[in-house]
């Protein structure tokens, strides 16, 4: 189809020089992008048994006219129609609004047929549409296109019928044979008609399957063929970890890894083996395991005579990380040191010479420690937690740096799979999927705002057994402001409750780290019971003894962020519980906090979230390359995203892909394919 995708539109019958500005409008400039220019939905005009409508579903029916029809005027140009119709066994009554002049249509004991909304309590349809005489199958399908100004749907109709009398048979096709048959796919003029012109759901059905197909085989043959060079490019290190040192750090570990956790070491292991720079995301849900993961490939990397970085997003991060990569490798004579904006002066200096010098083995601390002044003696892996924090700059950097080390994304915020094998096609993917065990689950509860006050008292037990609880704070907007200034109002709250008997600190993103630091510890340390907190400790705060978590407002937060935040209780052996207080206004937000209660599953509610939410959504408004498909749907269409993304690893793998002739038009197809709508992601 290169060559309509050259020609005007204007060439089309009907559309003349100011038809095709309005059309230049719409995007639409090529005869290709007429074509290609798809109904968003069908007017569904086929007949259905009443009883299997649902309450305002649209319905088109037969029946015959029983009794005279009633026209009611209000004022002078309003007017109610009303006609009681006979449909199969079903005594109905049928409405239209302001149309006066259909009264005549209606003949007692004749046949019409009619389109409009059913209403199941009401046994009537509110119509818009009839025809005298039987239902005809001829339409039983409509296609509705997206339309602006004078181009009306009618118009669209009609430009595309003629574009298909005039250029129809120069639709070429772009998949090869071998896929066509394999999925007994339409071929793709026939699918490009039927997607127009269909006659039924089935045509529409098949043709739909087949674009889907073609968009995410195209989509992924541009993902996997960046893998490929990315691979084939960037040379990294080849790191010869010693295996039986790090087979004897595992075996001393306090608790056995899990399945799961072996299966990603393994993963991991194998890719710091290869010349190739690793460029892999480990995702796993909150307490799944992954910092002694980190912690055993850093100390591979160690085995091989190179160091380690570890960066993470905030200092409190930084310095439990420290606390626990301390604990686990100081007794085999690892050196860790922590390395943020707060160590200053003469401990500063030395840090970074002990870097450059390579006696200190793993550097930990926020995305500062890759730049500035910090240069290391041998750096051969880097791990970053919560990679959605760490972009594409940062890589930059590392790379300028002259460094080349393999690296690891961990990330706790679930990404559904769809997500994750589209906007991450050219990373590989590794899922700690499984908690350790003897794990309790948190239970949750959804409480209204006017149970608050018996919430506090529950609180109020947990409290009287020694436990603490953290208080999230309700979120507004994202408006750092009026967050900070709920935060003091619930701290003002709460300390004015509990009075003497409990100590409740505040924490939010305005107060300075050493006074964060200051918070923390004394949370920590069980010095305040309470921890009142805007979001900020969201990400990766461990203090075991705290058992409880009110969450103000749940249903202004998403899925996956409530449970990134649950995730901070549960961390003990005790029993934990989470309330949402939530007054959700619609039924989305009620579904919302029902699932949370019901779910303790991270990347089962991440695909939930991604249900309600949508993709655009998901990674909030910054996130580029977000993939746009015309037809297709990355969570409906899961599973031809899955094949589409097989198929496509084994096209790139092979030499005939890039030599023979039968890929040439989906190499071509790989210049620009026009899916990705930003940059990718590096
Ligand atoms: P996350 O994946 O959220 O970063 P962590 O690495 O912080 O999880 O682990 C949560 C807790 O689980 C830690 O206290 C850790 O020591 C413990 N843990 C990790 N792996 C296992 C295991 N295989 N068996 C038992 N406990 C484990
Ligand atoms: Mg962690």
């Amino acid at each position: 189809m290169s060559d309509l995708g050259n020609q005007s539109v204007t060439s089309v019958k009907g559309i003349g020089a100011e038809m095709g500005a309005l059309l230049a409008e719409m995007n639409i400039r090529s005869i290709k992008d007429l074509l290609e220019y798809f109904p968003y939905r069908y007017e569904d005009y086929r007949l259905r048994d009443l009883a299997e409508v649902k309450h305002e579903e649209k319905v088109t029916v037969e029946g015959v006219v029983h009794g005279e029809p009633s026209l009611m005027y209000h004022g002078r140009k309003k007017s109610r129609l009303t006609v009681r119709l006979l449909v199969d066994r079903y005594l109905i009554k049928v409405v239209f609004f302001n149309q006066p002049y259909l009264k005549q249509k209606f003949k007692v004991n004749e046949t019409v047929t009619v389109t409009g909304k059913w209403d199941q309590h009401r046994q009537t349809i509110t119509a818009n549409e009839m025809t005298v005489g039987g239902y005809q199958k001829e339409k039983e399908f409509e296609p509705v296109y997206t339309v602006k100004g004078k181009v009306t749907v009618k118009v669209i109709r009609r430009l595309i019928h003629n574009a298909f009398v005039q250029y129809g048979h120069e639709i070429e096709e772009n998949l090869p044979e071998e896929f066509i048959h394999r999925y007994k796919l339409m071929d793709r003029g026939e699918a490009m008609k039927m997607m127009h012109f269909p006659l039924g759901a089935e045509d529409v059905k098949q043709a739909r399957r087949r674009f889907v197909y073609e968009e995410f085989l195209l989509f992924q043959l541009k993902m996997q063929a960046l893998r490929k060079f990315e691979r084939e490019q960037s040379l990294g290190i080849t790191l010869n970890y010693q295996l039986p040192k790090v087979k004897t750090f595992i075996e001393h570990l306090p608790f056995p890894l899990t399945n799961a956790q072996k299966r990603v070491v393994n993963e991991i292991l194998a890719d710091m083996k290869t010349p190739y720079r690793m460029n892999r995301l480990l995702q796993g849900d909150v307490g799944s395991g992954k910092t002694v993961v980190a912690g055993i490939a850093m100390y591979a990397a160690i085995t091989a005579g190179y160091q380690g970085a570890l960066m993470v997003p905030t200092e409190i991060l930084a310095e439990q990380h420290v606390e626990s990569l301390t604990a686990l490798l100081s007794p085999i004579g690892v050196q860790c040191r922590l390395l943020t904006s707060s160590v200053k002066g003469k401990r500063r200096r030395e840090i970074l010479a002990e870097v450059s010098e390579g006696t200190v083995d793993i550097l930990i601390g926020t995305h500062a420690l890759i730049q500035d002044e910090v240069s290391f003696q041998k750096l051969g892996l880097v791990i970053t937690d919560e990679q959605h924090r760490f972009g594409v700059e940062q890589r930059r950097v590392l790379r300028e740096k002259g460094e080349n080390p393999d690296v690891l994304f961990m990330t706790a915020t679930p990404i559904p799979r769809t997500l994750a094998i589209t906007v991450f096609g050219e990373m590989d993917v590794s899922v700690i999927d499984e908690m350790p065990a003897g794990r309790k689950t948190i239970e949750t509860y959804w409480a209204k705002h006017d149970m608050l006050d018996r919430v506090l008292g529950f609180m109020d037990k947990e409290l009287a057994q020694g436990r603490q609880a953290y208080v999230i704070c309700p979120l507004i907007e994202e408006s750092d402001k009026i967050d900070v200034q709920n935060a003091i109002d619930v701290h003002h709250t709460l300390s004015v409750y509990f009075g003497s008997r409990y100590k409740v600190g505040l924490m939010h993103g305005r107060l300075s780290s050493a006074e964060k630091d200051a918070v923390m510890q004394e949370f920590t340390a069980n010095e305040a019971q309470v921890l009142v907190s805007t979001t900020v400790v969201e990400v990766g705060v461990n203090v075991p003894n705290a058992t409880f978590m009110l969450i103000y407002d749940a249903e202004r937060f998403g899925l996956s962020q409530l449970h990134q935040l649950r995730g901070r209780v549960g961390r003990g052996s005790e029993q934990s519980y989470c309330i949402l207080l939530a007054d959700p206004k619609n039924e989305v937000g009620k579904e919302r906090m029902k699932i949370m209660t019901e779910t303790n599953d991270g990347f089962a509610l991440s695909e939930k979230d991604l249900e309600l939410r949508g993709p655009g959504d998901f990674f909030g408004k910054k996130q580029s390359g977000m993939p746009e498909f015309k037809v297709a749907d990355m969570v409906h269409d899961y599973r031809a995203l899955e094949t589409a993304r097989n198929d496509a690893a084994i096209l790139v793998q092979s030499d005939a892909f890039w030599q023979s002739d039968k890929y040439i038009s989906l190499r071509e197809s790989l210049k620009d394919s026009g899916v990705l709508s930003g940059e990718k992601l590096d």
